[in-house]
């Protein structure tokens, strides 16, 4: 399949009206930070956008967007492999509409002072944030996986002495 490259910006209103949808890519080098969240980001960012207008009259920017990233597990120290797939609705902040009356699924994004939305950082943000806090390999996946029950064993580095043993000592004299 031919990667279609999407744009960086992109005018909401405008597709809606015209009820456009994107399929494409966003080059990997273009997600700096989504980079420095991670070991590697190892594939070219998949996304998917459709625009439109919903019931309220609202336009709306529904989107789907994946990416393969390497993790650091937090168990074992090993990089794993993680697949991001995030879905989001985006509504732009209008007049229109009270922010309470809002459907809880949509999030709002303000237009620049061209009607425009920067997708890049947006789907660079939705990304980052679906990044888990913990990253873990799956248990049985995990060298260090079946082995929580020995992390109350004492390991070599706690034999060597307590450097404040030496200042109780000195207390006691
Ligand atoms: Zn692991």
């Amino acid at each position: 399949m031919q990667k279609v490259k999407l744009p960086i910006k992109i005018d909401p209103v405008r597709c809606a009206v015209k009820r456009l949808d994107y399929v494409g890519v966003v080059e990997r080098v273009q997600f700096v930070r989504l980079a420095e969240s991670v070991i590697d980001v190892l594939d070219d960012v998949k996304a998917e956008l459709s625009f439109g207008t919903d019931a309220q009259g609202l336009t709306v920017m529904n989107g789907h967007a994946q990416a393969r990233v390497s993790l650091e597990c937090q168990r074992c120290g090993d990089a794993f492999d993680h697949q991001c797939d995030i879905e989001f609705i985006y509504t732009p902040l209008t007049t229109k509409v009270a922010e309470e009356e809002l459907p809880e699924a949509y999030e709002l994004i303000e237009l620049d002072e061209n009607g425009e939305i920067d997708l890049y950082e947006l789907l660079e943000d939705e990304l980052i944030l679906s990044l888990p806090i913990a990253p873990m390999h799956a248990e049985h996946d995990c060298k260090r996986g079946g082995m929580q029950m020995s992390w109350g064993a004492i390991e070599p580095a706690d034999e060597r002495p307590n450097p404040f043993a030496v200042l109780n000592s000195l207390k006691n004299k």
